[in-house]
């Protein structure tokens, strides 16, 4: 059994990881930003795990070097999940790719100083199929790179993944040399939330859920589940043959429109499910005014699919189907009380 930190463990997948790993017998400590989150997650845990109490939590920001040696101090593998991860740009894209990557690197150095040789990073499908120049591929696979220089197809939220992730690999192979790492790539992550507070990643249920997306985008997302992503970052800390790997993490690529109609199927009391969809002259005149629905607008009709035959393999099984993790949240948000 591994004496394991996951940073960010108030966040969506750090809570499910928290709950594997201590099913599965391990220790846990996870850095909080403050410690009112800290017994929120606490409260949220226990729920979920007799073992929740035992989880040690221990104060620490991606922007201060404050707390990170104590964080690291007797652990034998990091998983690092903290990341920003808003519902809407910033203007000053720094507002993300700061913390992304000056905290990936304060993780790294503080596992450095504190003999800590195995780490497995959250970066993201971001890091993979973007700032792409005219037509997609058919699939993206683990050697493609995100081009952070072609901004039109590249948010602030994908620079500041993938600025992180390459910072992380090149920390390793210089400075931080001996420090075994991993990276798992997920896609959009649905699935079962854990806690109200969950926010960004199921916003888009959510929304289908209580009406605040009434008509539908041609636009779409490849997505996994949750516990697929704890499964991965587990089952990549206990295979050696995943160090120096990237893992894409995702299942099916699905339409609003068929994620509606999954939705409506599994859930028809809830009539505020959209059915129609917008059409693209709609979106194209919303983003005008409003960044959330730019970011639609700039995925109208672009199908980025990302191949995930390795961690299939790596799992030794095939990953949770796409409609079961967007039932799970939904089912999640309304025992929540969420929409
Ligand atoms: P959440 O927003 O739920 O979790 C993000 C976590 O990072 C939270 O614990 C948050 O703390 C923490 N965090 C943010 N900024 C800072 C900071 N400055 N200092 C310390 N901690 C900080 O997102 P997810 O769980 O969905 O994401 C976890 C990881 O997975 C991230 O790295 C994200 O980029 C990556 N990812 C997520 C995908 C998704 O669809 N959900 C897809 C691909 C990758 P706090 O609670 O205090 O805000």
């Amino acid at each position: 059994m591994a004496s394991t930190l996951v940073t960010g463990a108030s966040g969506f997948i750090a809570q499910q990881l928290v709950l594997d790993l201590l099913e599965q017998g391990h220790s846990v400590r996870g850095t909080v930003r403050s410690a009112a989150k800290g017994e929120a997650l606490k409260t949220a845990l226990a729920q979920h795990s007799a073992r929740a109490s035992e989880i040690e939590l221990v104060p620490a920001d991606l922007e201060s070097d404050v707390g990170w040696a104590d964080a690291a101090d007797g652990i034998e593998v990091i998983h690092h999940l903290a990341s920003p991860f808003p519902l809407a740009a910033p203007k000053d894209p720094d507002e993300l790719i700061r913390p992304a990557r000056d905290g990936a690197l304060r993780v790294l150095r503080a596992a450095k100083s504190a003999g800590v040789d195995r780490v497995v990073l959250t970066s993201s499908g971001a890091a993979i199929a973007y700032g792409v120049r005219g037509a997609l591929p058919e699939r993206f696979d683990e050697r493609d790179w995100t081009d952070t220089t072609y901004t039109p197809d590249c948010r602030p939220y994908i620079a500041s993944k993938t600025i992180a992730e390459r910072a992380a690999w090149d920390y390793v192979a210089g400075e931080g040399r001996g420090i075994q790492l991993t990276a798992v790539n997920p896609v959009a992550v649905l699935g079962p939330i854990r806690s109200a507070q969950v926010k960004t990643s199921v916003d888009i249920i959510a929304r289908m859920l209580d009406g605040r997306l009434p008509l539908l985008p041609n636009a779409g997302i490849q997505v996994v589940d949750v516990r697929d992503v704890s499964a991965a970052h587990i089952a990549a800390m206990n295979d050696p043959a995943s160090i120096g790997e990237r893992y894409i993490v995702a299942d099916d690529y699905l339409w609003l429109r068929e994620m509606a109609a999954v939705l409506r199927e599994a859930f028809p009391e809830r009539k505020k499910i959209p059915s129609r969809g917008m059409p693209d002259l709609v979106v194209r005149a919303l983003a005008l005014v409003s960044g959330d629905v730019r970011t639609i607008a700039s995925e109208l009709h672009k199908r980025r699919m990302l191949s995930s035959g390795k961690v299939r393999k790596l799992l030794g099984r095939d990953l949770i189907a796409a409609p079961e993790a967007i039932r799970a949240s939904a089912r999640t948000l309304i025992q929540y009380g969420a929409v």
